[in-house]
């Protein structure tokens, strides 16, 4: 890291900067210019001093830290040669192919599970969404069916040939849910509960991460990076959209934060255009824009019959309105040299 002091720092300034950095590992060189001073440190694990770091910005006769490498490890661009891969029981997210993942917001019922499920398997999408314990903003909304909700979701992945993402919210329920789940979604709500982190990151079972809504890329990332750590790799960063000052949409989805944290991290990046916008009818333009901006997957809402769902209607697509944009987002997917898994009639 680079330490810029302030014009005028004094020589004691400067070297209680460079007994401190030497104490956390760094090698230290100071630098005299005419009108300031700078202090290099190489050596210390950088990623493994942040409140250090944090620290050292208000030392006497600092003005400025400037990191040379990044606060994360493990989930940095640089760590891994290529992109990773996550492998969700034989689908393969962040390879040539832009995998869908779609379903209700919510498990309401059997009736509403499989039907969805039968459909959007047919259309091509590969794993099954669908929330069984629900994040509600009110405590008087629906919660989600629990067990009765995973086991519905595991049967409608078993029928028709779908693997299940669900999210987990709870601490003590990490090894429930990963029993029925292929993936482990964790929202927004909690992408920085650090205790459901580590206990994800003691599983094998790949990770959905939602960024939260105010989060920015870096806090995401640290946030994969506490997975990492408790030894699971298998991470998917999701793009949810944030919020902002605009009021029409739900939130606003950062299509470049695709890019962006592809260009950051080796993970795979998901985009989700459902609470992304809040609003059915931007799902399919901002589906296209996800995969030509590089999403390896989408996470879609879809439901049997939108305007009596119990959560996220007015984003859910219905039946037809994901069937009728499959074709759509191939092509966009062929058109940046990417493929999408074919419809299964009959499935
Ligand atoms: C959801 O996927 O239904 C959900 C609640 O997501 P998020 O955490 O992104 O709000
Ligand atoms: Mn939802």
């Amino acid at each position: 890291m680079i330490v810029v002091m302030r014009p005028g720092a004094n020589q004691a300034q400067v070297a209680h900067v460079s007994e401190s950095l030497e104490r956390h590992g760094y090698v230290v060189k100071p630098i005299f210019g005419v009108e300031k001073t700078i202090v290099c440190a190489v050596g210390g694990e950088e990623h493994k001093q942040y409140d250090f770091l944090e620290q050292l910005r208000s030392f006497d006769g600092v003005e400025d830290v400037l990191l040379i490498t990044k606060p994360y490890k493990f989930v940095a661009r640089e760590t891994v040669p290529g992109r990773s891969v996550v492998d969700v029981g034989g689908v393969k997210v962040g390879g040539d192919e832009v995998v869908m993942m779609a379903g209700p917001c919510t498990v309401e019922s059997e009736e509403q599970t499989m039907v969805t499920a039968k459909a959007v398997a047919e259309a091509g999408a590969q794993i099954l969404r669908g929330g069984a314990y629900k994040p509600s903003t009110s405590p008087y909304s629906f919660q989600g069916m629990g067990v009765p909700g995973l086991e519905i979701l595991r049967e409608a992945g078993r029928r028709y040939g779908l693997k299940v993402v669900t999210e987990v919210m709870d601490v003590r329920k990490v090894e429930l849910v990963s029993a029925y789940a292929d993936i482990l979604q964790v929202g927004a709500r909690n992408m920085q509960n650090y205790d459901l982190l580590r206990e994800v990151g003691l599983t094998k079972t790949p990770v959905l991460l939602k960024r939260g809504m105010t989060a920015t890329y870096n806090e995401l990332l640290l946030a994969a990076e506490y997975i990492a750590t408790g030894g699971n790799e298998n991470i998917m960063l999701c793009e949810r959209g944030i919020r902002t000052f605009e009021s029409y949409t739900r939130n606003t989805l950062d299509v470049g934060a695709v890019p962006a944290l592809k260009g950051l991290s080796h993970l795979p990046v998901v985009l989700d255009p459902s609470q992304g916008t809040g609003r059915r009818d931007l799902v399919e333009p901002l589906s296209l824009a996800g995969i030509a901006a590089g999403a390896d997957a989408l996470i879609v809402e879809v439901h049997p019959n939108p305007d009596e769902a119990l959560k996220d209607g007015p984003q859910s697509l219905t039946i037809d309105g994901f069937v009728g944009m499959m074709p759509a987002l191939r092509r966009v997917a062929e058109a940046v040299g990417r493929s999408m898994a074919p419809s299964r009639v009959g499935v």
